[in-house]
């Protein structure tokens, strides 16, 4: 129970008359006294009415302490009316004032007397002035000039006979208030409560020092209020810590970051250590400064870490070519702390014997691409004078660099045009491989420039970052690598060391290991070496091989009548069989031989036997690449469930075809499907119980070679030729070994793939029985078209197919690579093609043909077909080729063979040429007459003169290109009368 009374004045007054005990109690808040009799002990003096009414006396309370009380118990008297008046109360600054009274009133019911008078309540009154103005009779005693508080009881009673009725033990009034306090980095005053129970005083707060206001609502200040009862409610706004300053005391107060740390801006973060080479000079630093020799761009921000300017580029290194050096190196080893790092190049001459000071090259020095800012680690430099010493600084610099008083770290190079690294690799063979390794061979430079000490390989996992790299070397040209992994393809560089230095990096050539499971594999005869090691053991052993499986063969055409006309292959062969003794290859012990499919009589049986059956399922057609005699030819992949994914190349066969093309398209499959040889195009299997019917077979990232060598112009060494022509080779090798006679051995039927693998394919007949008069390669009458530019004399006439015919078209396609993709016998007709064969003309030397080269497609072209060469004895001439490459140095028509070069419009016929663009087209260059028009070189006379680095300085960067303008230049000499042909 309490008894609270808003006062409006200033006086307080409180009476009651009853026996009873009651307790206040009130929420403990900041409470401002205005009176309080507790702890009294001398004469409270309050005015009474009437006299004989309350009285004042001293008691003991329950703790025997002395306390003074008024008391009242007149209860036997009638008409009672006593009244107690507090003295005046200053209200000091209270809206709304509380009364405490401790009081006990005794129980009517326990009176021994009749009191008529007795009550068990009494009331509180209050009056208001603006002054002390009361006395005995004013305000006056009744309740007119007094507001009533309330009427009183006590909320417990019990019996209890002290001797009063009532008595009026203590009393207090007092107000609430809210104290001073800081919150939420802000101060707010003491602030008294407000004039109602429900009212809420606003008080505006002070944010602490080195705090600001926040404005979360959009309202500026900081505001506090203050409820009825003194506490402290709804804050409004708030204020926290200044960039530098942290939060502290529980939000309290805002401290200094100290020193080494820093907060960059406002907010209840805590300060930060300073970023990597940076400190704070003062307290309470919102950022922290570079320390010396370290910075921040302009890009940086300004709590970033500072950084350095970078170290000096590693490994720097060189190569030349001709007037040209190729420059790399590897990245610094301190970048400063940033990523970003850029190369400036600075070139110098130095004067030879190092007498005087170098000089700055001049401004005809070319960079590829630039001199400055170069963000790849290397740097092409052209035009350089021969016989000249260069030194070249490398500079590394980054963003910092220009904030640096410091100069660039840099790497320095000399570098002197008369000398030379060796030049590249040009490609590499797999020789065996295992699960986890992989035995490579290469052969040397084209131009090894000294003796060359040994190689370096490089390699790395494909499917991983080719910093990654591991590198090996090797004082053979051949190495095995070891520790790979199963399955896995790794990518190889291989570069040749002299006493000058490093030559550059072959092509990355790609080399997958064997995975878990399969057997080590030698793949075919790559080197002669390895064959010939097992020479003496074969001879014998193919003897007995043949005999048994004549004896096979025999036996299984008793039951099939179908195999005999295979025989018809191994009867024509008798001269080869001593042949094969003599140069013994893989097909010897174990052989299987070739089955024509035409002679099962069911043809699915022979698809049955040597194609797979795929499931169309597996198979995913990405995108049409070719059209082929049947169908459209599409890119895709196969994935047979559990095994890894292969990219393929699937024939279709064209919706409404008849059996007969069904049985012919379908042939095809049933002959590749009988090869494995990594130089033979590779069936993976066929679609034959859907629609459409497919042949499906690896594929080949570059297509048909013939296109391909078109394409890519004067792009290849020669030896990287060779190597193409050697695949060929040992895939016809295989082939004939294998009994098959391909018939249309051609650049356009050899496929080509990412690693430059050549492969033998076309394997379908359909072309020689077709009457397609649409495609004129294929000529003669019905039933029997004949390629002819590609055939073999005896072929041609009466039809005498061989693998000796088709090493006459090997010796064609040799002509096609060497030309890089020329038609053979250019745009003679067919009958004067067959003319001039028969008059012993043969296809003279292609521009910049090695003559060793040309010498070998005069073997393959020889009239009786048994003086031509074995494929077995073409790939061990090109083997002996690719590992002594100066067999390759000497060009030009030099051939001493009873063979009479054709004479065409190739080589060009000077005297009917008039100027420069005719001869540059004439040879094939026309691309080129701007560069030559702009050097001024316009006579023959003028052009005549010209020399290797003149060719390179007008912009002619391609080798091959080079080569056959250099070689047209020789013979316009000799034309001119300025000189004898010479071989170059
Ligand atoms: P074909 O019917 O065999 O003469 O093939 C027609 C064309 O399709 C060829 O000239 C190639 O360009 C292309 N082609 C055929 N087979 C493949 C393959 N396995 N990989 C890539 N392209 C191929």
């Amino acid at each position: 129970m309490s008894s609270d009374a808003g006062i409006r004045g200033r006086r307080v007054v409180g009476m009651g008359w009853l026996w009873m005990v009651c307790f206040f109690h009130l929420a403990t808040s900041l409470e401002e006294i205005l009176l309080d009799t507790t702890g009294e002990t001398s004469e409270i003096g309050w005015t009474t009415h009437p006299s004989d009414g309350w009285d004042e006396v001293s008691v003991l309370d329950d703790k025997k302490r002395l306390i003074r009380t008024f008391e009242v118990c007149n209860v036997a008297e009638p008409g009672q009316n006593n009244w107690l008046r507090t003295h005046f109360i200053e209200r000091r600054g209270a809206h709304r004032a509380h009364v405490r009274l401790r009081f006990s009133v005794r129980d009517c019911a326990s009176m021994r007397t009749v009191a008529s008078s007795c009550k068990e309540t009494f009331t509180l009154y209050y009056h208001q002035s603006e002054a002390d103005v009361a006395s005995q009779e004013l305000p006056e005693w009744h309740e007119g000039p007094w507001t009533k508080v309330d009427t009183i009881a006590a909320d417990e009673s019990f019996s209890q006979d002290s001797g009063a009725c009532m008595s009026l033990v203590a009393v207090q009034v007092f107000f609430y208030k809210c104290p001073a306090v800081v919150k939420g980095f802000a101060s707010f005053p003491e602030t008294f409560a407000g004039g109602e129970r429900t009212s809420l005083v606003e008080t505006p707060g002070m944010c602490v020092p080195n705090a600001e206001e926040t404005s979360t609502t959009g309202f500026s200040g900081v505001r506090l209020h203050c409820n009825g009862e003194g506490e402290w409610m709804v804050a409004i706004g708030r204020c926290t810590c200044k960039a530098g300053y942290q939060p502290a005391d529980d939000e309290r107060a805002c401290q200094a970051c100290p020193l080494g740390f820093f907060k960059i801006s406002v907010g209840d973060d805590p300060c930060h250590p300073c970023p990597p080479h940076s400190h704070t000079l003062l307290p309470g630093s919102r950022e922290c400064v570079c320390q010396n020799r370290y910075y921040r761009s302009a890009s940086d921000n300004s709590d970033a870490p500072c950084t350095g300017i970078p170290s000096a580029p590693r490994d720097l290194s060189y190569e030349i070519v001709g007037s040209t050096v190729l420059l790399t190196w590897r990245l610094p080893r301190d970048l400063g702390g940033r990523k970003d790092v850029f190369f400036n190049v600075v070139c110098k001459v130095c004067p030879a014997g190092s007498s005087g000071p170098c000089v700055r090259c001049g401004d005809s020095v070319q960079f590829e691409p630039r001199q400055v800012g170069l963000t790849e680690s290397r740097v092409q430099v052209s035009n350089l004078l021969a016989r000249v010493q260069y030194t070249f600084e490398i500079q590394a610099v980054n963003l910092v660099t220009e904030l640096s008083s410091e100069a660039p770290h840099y790497a320095t190079i000399n570098v002197s045009t008369s000398q030379s690294v060796p030049s590249a690799v040009p490609m590499m063979h797999q020789v065996s491989r295992t699960t986890n390794s992989i035995t490579l061979s290469w052969p040397q430079p084209d131009q090894p420039n000294g003796i060359i000490l040994d190689y370096q390989l490089r390699y790395f996992d494909k499917a991983e970052d080719e910093d990654n790299s591991f590198t090996l070397t090797s004082e053979t040209n051949m190495a095995t690598i070891s520790n790979l992994s199963p399955g896995k393809i790794y990518a190889f560089q291989v570069r040749a060391r002299t006493a000058v230095g490093y030559g550059p990096y072959s092509g990355k050539m790609y080399f997958q290991t064997l995975m878990g499971g399969e057997r080590s594999e030698m793949v075919q005869d790559r080197l002669p070496l390895i064959v010939g090691s097992a020479l003496g053991g074969l001879a014998f052993l193919v003897i007995a091989a043949i005999a048994i499986l004549a004896i096979i063969f025999k036996s299984k055409r008793r039951e099939t009548p179908y195999t005999d006309r295979l025989q018809q292959y191994i009867g024509a062969r008798g001269f080869d069989y001593g042949d094969v003794l003599g140069c013994p290859s893989t097909a010897g012990l174990g052989v299987k031989y070739y089955i024509d499919p035409s002679t099962y009589e069911d043809p699915n049986e022979a698809i049955r036997e040597f194609a797979k059956e795929i499931d169309v399922s597996f198979i995913k057609i990405e995108e049409v690449i070719g059209s082929g005699e049947f169908g459209e030819v599409c890119f895709g992949h196969l994935k047979h469930p559990g095994k890894r994914e292969y990219t393929v190349a699937i024939k279709t066969l064209k919706s409404g075809y008849t059996d007969e093309q069904r049985r012919e398209f379908l042939s095809e499959a049933s002959i590749m499907g009988q090869f494995e040889h990594p130089n033979v195009i590779h069936l993976e299997g066929v679609v034959t119980k859907s629609r459409p019917v497919m042949i499906v077979t690896e594929f080949m990232e570059n297509g048909s070679l013939d296109s391909f060598l078109r394409q890519k112009e004067g792009q290849f060494s020669v030896l990287q030729l060779v190597g193409m022509l050697r695949g060929i080779a040992a895939g016809m090798r295989y082939l004939s070994d294998m009994n098959y006679v391909h018939r249309d051995l051609a650049a356009r039927n050899i496929l080509v793939n990412g690693n430059l693998v050549c492969k033998v394919s076309d394997f379908g007949l359909s072309r020689f029985l077709e009457d397609d008069a649409s495609n004129p390669t294929y000529t003669g009458a019905l039933g029997c078209k004949i390629p002819v530019r590609w055939t073999a004399p005896e072929a041609v006439q009466y039809r005498k197919f061989t693998s000796s015919s088709d090493v006459w078209s090997y010796g064609i396609v040799m002509w096609e690579v060497m030309s890089y993709g020329e038609r053979p016998y250019w745009d003679m007709s067919n009958q004067d093609v067959i003319n001039a064969i028969d008059q012993d003309y043969r296809l003279p030397p292609p521009p910049d043909c090695p003559t060793v080269l040309h010498l070998l497609m005069l073997d393959c072209w020889q009239k009786e077909r048994v003086q031509r060469p074995k494929f077995e004895q073409i790939v061990s001439a090109l083997d002996k080729i690719i590992r002594k490459p100066s067999a390759l140095k000497a060009t030009g028509t030099g051939s001493s063979r009873p063979s009479q070069p054709l004479l065409s419009n190739c080589p060009p016929d000077f005297p009917s040429l008039s100027n420069a663009h005719e001869w540059l087209d004439a040879i094939k260059m026309g691309r080129y007459k701007e560069n030559f028009d702009q050097a001024g070189l316009i006579t023959f006379d003028v052009i005549s003169r010209m020399t290797l680095e003149d060719i390179q300085r007008i912009g002619i960067t391609l080798v091959g290109h080079q080569k056959k303008i250099l070689n047209s230049i020789q013979l316009m000499r000799v034309h001119l009368n300025q000189l004898e042909p010479v071989e170059v």
